[in-house]
C-alpha cells in the first residue's frame, strides 16, 4: 500500500503524464524508454565528462576530515585500492551502503538505514528472435500483467519503436518482486538462474503459447537490494 500524496508525487514528477484518453495522440510521449533501457541516457549524461569520469570504483570509506573529504575506493580493473580528497562530496548511494561506507555516520543516516526496507527482484530479459503471435482484439502494450499472477508482468523493450505491430526480434524483461523478507533474497541467491528462466516462461506461457518457441536467448539478473519498499516516517523520493 503506497501513500495517495506518494502516488500523486510519482506521477506528478513525469513530465507530460495525462490521463489516458485526455489529450489524444500525445499518449506515446508519455513513455519514456529504450531498447537498452537507463543505459540510453546513462552512455548520454557520461558522454561530456570523458575521462573525468571514474567508472569500476567500488568506494569503501568517506570521511570527513579537517580540511575535506577523504574517499577510499577500489579500483576493480588495476585491483588496487586508491584514495581522493576533494572539498565536498555527494553520496548519492542506498541508505544501508552510505550507513556502511560513510564514517561516523550520522544519526539520522543510521535511522533510515535501519528503518527501509528493500525488496528483492529478479528480472528475467527474453530475447526473441521473431514477434509473438498477436491474438484479435487490444494491441500489443508496451507493459503487460498476466491476470491472477504473483509477478509483475513484462515490458516489451522494443515498443518505443512505434510500430502498431511488432515486426522483428525484440527483447520482453520480465519482472518478479520476491518482497522484503531475508528468506525470498536467501531463495533469490540459492535458487539457479534455470529455475527463473522457468518461472518466467511459464508465466508468460498463457497468454503467449508461443513464446518458447520464440525466445532464443534468456538473461537472469537478480536485484537482492532492488526497490526501497515505501514504509510510514521515511519519505522516498
Ligand atoms: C528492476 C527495476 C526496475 C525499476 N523500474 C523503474 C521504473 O520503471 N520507473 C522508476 O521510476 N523506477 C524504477 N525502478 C527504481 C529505480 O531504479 C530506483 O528508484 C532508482 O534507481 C534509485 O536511484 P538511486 O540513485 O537512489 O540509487 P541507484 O540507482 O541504486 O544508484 C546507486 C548507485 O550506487 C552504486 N554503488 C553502490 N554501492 C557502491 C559503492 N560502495 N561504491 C561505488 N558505487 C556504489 C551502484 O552501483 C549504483 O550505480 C526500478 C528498479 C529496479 C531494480
Amino acid at each position: 500500500m503506497v501513500s495517495a500524496w506518494a502516488g500523486v508525487h510519482y506521477f506528478a514528477s513525469r513530465h507530460g503524464f495525462h490521463a489516458p484518453g485526455d489529450e489524444p495522440g500525445e499518449e506515446a510521449d508519455g513513455v519514456l524508454t529504450w531498447p537498452e533501457g537507463n543505459g540510453w541516457l546513462a552512455q548520454r549524461l557520461a558522454a561530456p565528462l570523458g575521462e573525468r569520469l571514474l567508472g569500476a570504483r567500488v568506494v569503501l570509506r568517506i570521511a570527513q576530515e579537517r580540511h575535506g573529504v577523504t574517499v577510499d575506493a577500489w579500483d576493480v580493473h588495476a585491483q588496487r585500492l586508491e584514495r581522493w580528497t576533494c572539498a565536498h562530496c555527494i553520496v548519492a548511494l542506498p541508505s544501508f551502503v552510505a550507513a556502511r561506507v560513510v564514517a561516523n555516520a550520522p544519526d539520522w543516516l543510521r535511522a533510515v538505514a535501519r528503518a527501509q526496507p528493500h525488496a528483492s527482484w529478479v528480472v528475467v530479459n527474453l530475447a526473441l528472435d521473431a514477434p509473438l503471435h498477436d491474438r484479435p482484439g487490444a494491441a500489443p502494450s508496451w507493459d503487460n500483467v498476466v491476470y491472477g499472477s504473483t509477478a509483475l508482468g513484462y515490458v516489451d523493450a522494443g515498443h518505443q519503436r512505434l510500430q502498431p505491430v511488432p515486426l522483428g526480434p525484440t527483447v520482453l524483461s520480465w519482472y518478479h518482486a520476491l518482497g522484503a523478507q531475508p528468506a525470498a533474497r536467501e531463495a533469490l541467491l540459492r535458487l539457479p538462474w534455470t529455475h527463473w528462466r522457468d518461472a518466467a516462461l511459464a508465466d508468460l506461457a498463457e497468454p503467449h503459447p508461443d513464446l518458447s518457441a520464440r525466445t532464443s536467448r534468456v538473461a537472469v539478473t537478480r536485484h537482492g537490494h532492488a526497490m526501497a519498499v515505501p514504509v510510514p516516517g521515511i519519505l522516498n523520493l
